[in-house]
């Protein structure tokens, strides 16, 4: 009998719900707007109409039987309750949402919950680039930047489920005030959104050297609009050698090398692994991040240490999700 387990991914955007079987196969999904603005019960509400039906598809699949669900959800998530601790300002009323047990009432299954790059650590230890690996770091780069810990196998949580906070990890403490209270965090400098502040700093910089008019020509930052290029622009840049692009990633290559020697010093690790939008750029960016935490670290612990892509993909967040069902259930 085939065996399933619901996986639910809840981010700011969209909310991603999947039927996975063991090998983290995806069998059926359905994607649905989160529409956070809405509010935290509304984004509830919409996230169990999502689930009940894939479930309701998943059970009419013959012979599978569904052995639990598993969420992912952005924000600080108490595992143990289920409930959200704490969501930022990109999902306003998301904050005392009983998230695990609303889903657990709703569908009479065993439901696990947990922040969703905890998931996706967990989904990379399961099925992924961390298999043979029991200490690790997760960094995943997308819209910010999100981190998660393996520590002997088991997620680090913290007291009240905040632990991993990766992008929330100063890399320069005469960096810019970031939203959360510090100065100079790595989300400033190494998510999508940090590279596109970087590449206008940069053209600002430009104009102010050039007098009143923009630098022009070849080796300066190109206009890409009114917000001016974004983090794809710099990368595609940077990976045809343009100069501009390359001073542009050398900032991030080196906020994330110094980011990334901070956690090899504190946690050891086997390795680090690299998901998210950002890190699709694949080889080169892992390159480059290598040689900077090889020169950054004792070599007794930088020189063992592996940093690799993610192995699972665009699906990861469901294939996490639902990875909770075989490892907890
Ligand atoms: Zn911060």
């Amino acid at each position: 009998m085939t065996e399933l387990a619901i996986g639910v991914d809840i981010g700011g955007t969209k909310m991603h719900a999947a039927a996975v079987d063991r090998t983290g196969r995806i069998v059926l999904e359905r994607i649905a707007p989160t529409l956070a603005q809405e509010g935290g019960e509304a984004v509830l509400l919409r996230a169990l109409e999502l689930t009940g039906a894939v479930l309701a598809e998943a059970e009419r699949l013959s012979g599978a039987r569904l052995a639990g669900i598993g969420i992912g959800s952005a924000g600080q998530i108490d595992f143990a309750t289920g409930k959200v601790a704490y969501a930022g300002e990109t999902m306003p009323g998301w904050t005392g949402i009983p998230l695990g047990a609303a889903v657990k009432e709703r569908f009479g299954l065993p439901v696990w919950t947990d922040n969703d790059v905890n998931v996706f650590a967990v989904g990379e230890k399961a099925l992924g680039a961390a298999r043979e690996f029991d200490h690790f770091v997760c960094l995943m780069l997308g819209t910010g930047v999100g981190g998660a810990i393996m520590e002997g196998g088991r997620l680090v949580r913290g007291a009240f489920g905040g632990a991993g906070e990766l992008g929330h990890l100063s890399v320069n403490f005469d960096g810019p005030r970031c939203y959360c209270g510090n100065y100079g965090c790595l989300e400033l400098y190494a998510s999508g959104t940090g590279i596109a502040r970087l590449a206008r700093e940069q053209a600002a910089a430009e104009t102010a050297a050039a007098g009143t008019d923009k630098a022009d020509g070849a080796a300066g930052v190109p206009e890409g609009g009114s917000e001016g290029p974004d983090s794809h622009a710099v990368i595609r840049g940077w990976l045809a050698g343009e100069p501009w692009a390359v001073r542009i990633m050398d900032k991030v290559v080196l906020a994330l090398g110094t980011g990334i020697s901070s956690l090899v010093h504190t946690f050891n690790p086997q390795a680090v692994i690299i998901g998210g939008g950002v890190a699709a750029t694949g080889e080169p960016l892992m390159a480059a991040i290598r040689e900077r935490v090889k020169a950054q670290t004792y070599p007794s612990m930088g020189g063992h240490l592996r940093i690799l892509p993610a192995g699972l993909g665009a699906g990861a967040g469901v294939i996490g999700a639902a990875a909770q069902v075989w490892v907890y259930g």
